[in-house]
């Protein structure tokens, strides 16, 4: 599927996606005033869609916009957008915001509709050279708003470390604050030090990753201990394994931080488990 062939939802219409159109007056255009998800799908079948919902309801619940649909109406949505994209892996994108009201004002505007856009993409698996050789990273200071735990679509600081990682040929720009780690600029950071698998707790910081929480779930299931706690970036420097977690990268290992080795510079044994665990939790998604 090509961008000129492929199909988006734009206020409850499916259109070409060269033809798809939201105002100038959008909101989410002119004050990022919006929320976005991505669910990612398995043979075309979407992978954690209650908790991503979820976390969509609640984004929206935390910036004051209206829900526009109720969980089975964007499962709806969600499945028509794969069956007309080729369906297969993909990656769904719904986005809402505050709406297109008839002037440009920064208070919320009395009776305008949420603008609702929905698209599907392939979702090409992690590489195989990013599976046997693991990925690079650097990491920068965290200069985000202090409401990380909102999915909102305003990304700049995102972009920004997700471009100075991309110029040096890493995969991701891992944040930090106050001697802290965050989470990367698009995804959940964990770390190995020794037997704990450890991952910076949910808060303002960070946004509660599906993927994150599906690991966590399956790691405890699993016996392995795992500890939300503060991480401090000193002994993210210094661990065993480090993973990233996201709904594009699944669990993937960081094997080069700024440039040093980690661990034993191949992807170790703990993320060998936890990729096992969580491929199996995604062949059952699918069969479901
Ligand atoms: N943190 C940030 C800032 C993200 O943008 C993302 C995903 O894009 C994640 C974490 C991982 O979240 P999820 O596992 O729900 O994709």
């Amino acid at each position: 599927m090509t961008a000129t062939t492929a199909t988006a939802y734009v206020n409850g219409a499916f259109v070409p996606v060269a033809e798809a159109k939201v105002s100038v007056l959008d909101r989410g255009f002119l004050f990022a005033d919006g929320v976005y998800e991505v669910v990612p799908a398995y043979a075309g079948k979407p992978f954690a869609m209650r908790e991503h919902l979820a976390r969509l309801a609640r984004s929206l619940r935390e910036l004051k916009i209206a829900n526009p649909h109720a969980d089975a109406e964007w499962t709806a949505i969600a499945e028509q957008l794969m069956a007309r994209n080729g369906g297969g892996d993909c990656m769904i994108y719904l986005q809402v915001t505050r709406g297109a009201p008839g002037k440009r004002a920064h208070a919320f505007p009395a009776g305008t509709a949420p603008t609702v856009v929905g698209l599907c993409n392939p979702l090409p698996a992690p590489s195989e050279n990013a599976l046997r050789d693991g990925v690079s990273a650097i990491t920068r200071p965290d200069i985000r708003w202090g409401r990380c735990d909102i999915k909102s679509i305003a990304l700049l600081p995102n972009i920004l470390a997700t471009q100075a990682a991309t110029e040096q040929q890493c995969n991701e720009c891992i944040l930090h604050r106050d001697g802290r780690v965050t989470e990367g600029a698009s995804s959940n950071v964990f770390a190995v030090l020794g037997t704990a698998v450890v991952t910076p707790s949910k808060g303002p910081e960070i946004l509660p990753g599906v993927t994150r929480d599906v690991l966590l779930e399956l790691l405890r299931f699993a016996k392995i201990p795992v500890q939300e706690r503060r991480l401090t970036l000193n002994e993210l420097r210094s661990a065993d394994e480090i993973w990233l977690t996201s709904s594009t990268r699944e669990v993937l290992p960081v094997t080069k931080l700024d440039g040093d080795p980690v661990g034993g510079r191949k992807p170790g044994p703990m993320w060998k488990k936890a990729y096992a665990l969580f491929q199996d939790r995604k062949a059952v998604s699918s069969r479901a």
